[in-house]
């Protein structure tokens, strides 16, 4: 027998875990189904986390609409979800005179999105904001309202504070046919086929990012194709203090090659980007090249040597245009598409969940609002970022606190159980790395892998044999492992 729900979101990644939270805070019961084994497994798990300001995109546009507002919620949300979040401004950088005037078409751009305090400066400037950009640079526009955060944080707070307040999760269940009744009576128009169970609903929310087209194609609805455009990004060590975001003067379809700190204190270069086949996760050496080459333009004594990981994804692009497509279906009405949320769809995630409620209102969904709506999200302990008293008392609570088992990013046994056991937990070695750090640190896991196995083996009950690097069928180990945690 199907579950019935007033709102199924297809997709659990950034789009549709902001649009959870949104809309929990109304009297509707609301499902959120994933194809993957967690949340942020597609486009949101390998990009940039870059909350870009909004003076890129053509005026007009409904990406620039989300973009300058999604930038200003993220201050709000950050306090609201308890996730990192450093608003540091950022700079593009200009070489000669044709750059400048780029600038300034992008110092307009910005004024006509709502873009606050953009200012086109020199030389003196630019070396006092970020001592380390090119000296070369002639020019820069500063945008103080950039910032940066972890965008699978982002995504799982949301998404447990959306749980929290009642927003049923369901995982591993990739929807394979939709079938739509005829008319909107009042009862539940759509039900969703998944290997997990169908699921019922009135309203369907298509956030399933480069699974759109799918979606809209299986429930009847607007034919587009999506576009795999993929962009390769590399991580490096750790700095003694976190770089400003460096923009180079962008490129016709990306923003070109960005130098930027993260809320961790790594470097991050980000991306390129190029169409490729869908699904493609490769990294490139030449897109790795093209990055090094690029970022040592904007900071010329970047350690390139210091990459400690380099990936890649695919950002979630509807052909023949570059804009986001927010809105009812005009096929199908009841289904609510947020679709082809290509870059800058981190920044904008808080503003297209906003915008998808109005979308809601505005098509006669009733949205009352709950009274005990709970809009705070209790972050984890961070037992590297907290203050030696709170690790003392941690490790007074429990000793598993003081158990380090990721040596790189400082993550003990405690916090590995904490992410496995919080709503929605992590199932994986990955969950657990996105949820805790563990394994994300200068060894990339070396060391820690097989504790971490040993702990979800323990924590879900299965034998380490069955645990999972990733997503179904990413197994691990075969035999028994040596050693282990208590
Ligand atoms: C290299 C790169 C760099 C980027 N850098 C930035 C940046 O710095 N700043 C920024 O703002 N944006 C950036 N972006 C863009 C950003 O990552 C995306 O806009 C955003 O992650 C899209 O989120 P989404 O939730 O719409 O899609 P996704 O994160 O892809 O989520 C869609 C989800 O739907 C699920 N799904 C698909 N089909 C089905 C189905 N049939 N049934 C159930 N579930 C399904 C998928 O498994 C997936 O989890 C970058 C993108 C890339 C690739």
């Amino acid at each position: 027998m199907a579950e019935t729900f007033d709102i199924a979101i297809v997709g659990a990644g950034i789009t549709g875990c902001a649009i959870a939270r949104q809309l929990a805070r109304y009297d509707l019961s609301i499902c959120a189904i994933e194809a993957a084994n967690d949340i942020a497994m597609g486009a949101s798990k390998a990009n940039g986390g870059l909350v870009h300001a909004g003076y890129d995109p053509a005026p007009g546009t409904v990406k620039a609409q989300v973009n300058a507002r999604g930038c200003e919620l993220y201050g709000t949300w950050a306090q609201e979800l308890g996730f990192l979040f450093r608003r540091t401004g950022s700079m593009v950088l200009g070489f000669n005179d044709e750059d400048r005037a780029h600038l300034e078409k992008l110092r307009q751009n910005g004024l006509a999105n709502g873009v606050p305090a953009l200012s086109i400066i020199g030389p003196d400037r630019i070396h006092e904001l970020e001592p380390r950009a090119s000296a070369k640079a002639t020019c820069a526009l500063w945008c103080p309202s950039t910032g940066y955060v972890d965008p699978f944080e982002v995504a799982i707070a949301a998404l447990e504070n959306a749980v929290a307040n009642g927003v049923t999760f369901m995982r591993s269940a990739p929807v394979e046919a939709i079938e739509v009744a005829g008319s909107d009576d009042g009862a539940a128009r759509f039900t969703l086929v998944t290997p997990a169970g169908d699921v019922r609903c009135r309203y369907l929310i298509n956030a399933a990012g480069n699974g759109a087209a799918d979606i809209s194609h299986m429930a009847g609805a607007e034919e587009f194709q999506m576009v795999w455009r993929q962009g390769n990004i590399v991580v490096l060590d750790k700095e003694p203090r976190a770089l400003m975001p460096l923009y180079p003067v962008p490129t016709p379809v990306s923003k070109g090659v960005i130098v930027t700190g993260t809320v961790h204190g790594n470097t991050v270069i980000t991306a390129t980007a190029a169409v490729r086949e869908p699904g493609d996760t490769q990294t490139y050496a030449t897109d790795v090249d093209a990055l090094l080459t690029g970022a040592r333009k904007l900071v010329p004594d970047l350690g390139t040597r210091r990459v400690v990981r380099a990936f890649a994804g695919g950002r979630p692009v509807i052909k023949g245009t570059n804009d986001f497509f927010i809105g009812q279906s005009a096929v199908v009405p009841g289904l609510f598409q947020a679709a082809g949320i290509q870059s800058p769809g981190v920044a904008s995630a808080p503003a297209i969940a906003e915008r998808m409620e109005q979308v809601l209102r505005d098509a006669g969904v009733v949205l009352r609002k709950r009274d005990d709506w709970d809009p705070i999200r209790r972050a984890p302990d961070d037992f590297d970022r907290a203050p030696l008293v709170r690790k003392e008392e941690l490790i007074e609570s429990d000793p598993a606190w003081g158990q380090i088992v990721c040596r790189c990013e400082t993550v003990p046994e405690a916090e590995i159980v904490a992410a496995i056991r919080r709503r929605p937990g992590a199932v994986s070695v990955e969950g657990v790395k996105r949820r805790c750090r563990a394994g994300m640190g200068r060894c990339q896991s070396g060391f820690c892998q097989s504790r971490v196995v040993t702990i979800l083996a323990r924590e879900l009950g299965c034998d380490p044999s069955k645990v999972l690097l990733e997503d179904a069928g990413s197994w691990l180990v075969e035999g028994p492992l040596k050693g282990g945690v208590r």
